[in-house]
């Protein structure tokens, strides 16, 4: 079981997004405003370590506000998402399952940006890792533009249809602004934090 994070310690909070800007302008603003939140509450970022799309804009909004920044980017991608060599730690690791499993441990919330498939791989990875009560963090949808409105009704259609629990549902936080995200998100970290085990992944 990893160790209760303490209670003074600054959040950390692990963001999830797209390795490109998609097409509108407003998910590297929301980006932005995402990255730069995090420094200014004084809480962490903790992130993919790479330098490319969304995850790049994030962690540089993130730096430029004073945040500590942890990447986690396996050896395989190093190039391809162009490990960011100006953060605070950059662990590369030997596998993709080495990095999500260190990002988790490494954060009391979660947080996903709109993105593509690695994204929603994570965003689902971290959630039914929630399920099996390895972690009771919160997990979040910055929703920019109603990115995830599609995917929010195939959840309630998961739920309707029996495979879902309503309680799991409710679970994830949906919001458009950042900073007001990021408060409730907080909140809920808040109230959640100690005792997550990822020891039976
Ligand atoms: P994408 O949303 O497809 O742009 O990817 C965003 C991030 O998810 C990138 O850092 C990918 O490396 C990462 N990712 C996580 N899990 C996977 C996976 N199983 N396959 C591909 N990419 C992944």
């Amino acid at each position: 079981m990893s160790a209760p994070h303490p209670s003074t310690a600054p959040l950390r909070i692990c963001v999830y997004c797209g390795s490109r800007h998609g097409r509108s302008p407003a998910y590297a603003e929301a980006a932005q405003a995402l990255g730069t939140a995090i420094g200014q509450r004084g809480y962490e970022l903790v992130y993919g370590g790479g330098k490319v799309g969304l995850m790049g804009t994030v962690a540089d909004a993130a730096l430029a506000a004073g945040a500590r920044v942890t990447g986690v980017i396996p050896e395989s991608l190093e190039k391809l998402e162009v490990g960011h060599r100006g953060l605070s730690e950059l662990h590369v690791v030997p596998t993709m399952h080495v990095r999500k499993q260190m990002m988790a441990e490494r954060a009391d919330a979660f947080i996903a940006m709109p993105g593509g498939i690695g994204t929603l791989e994570e965003l689902y990875e971290v959630w039914t890792w929630r399920q099996l009560k390895y972690h009771d963090n919160p997990i979040a949808l910055l929703d920019t533009g109603g990115y995830w409105q599609p995917l929010l009704r195939f959840m309630d259609h998961t739920v309707a249809e029996g495979f879902l629990a309503p309680a799991m549902r409710e679970a994830v936080i949906v919001g458009e602004e950042p900073a007001a995200l990021l408060d409730r998100v907080a909140t809920a970290a808040l109230a959640a934090r100690g005792g997550d085990d990822y020891s039976k992944i």
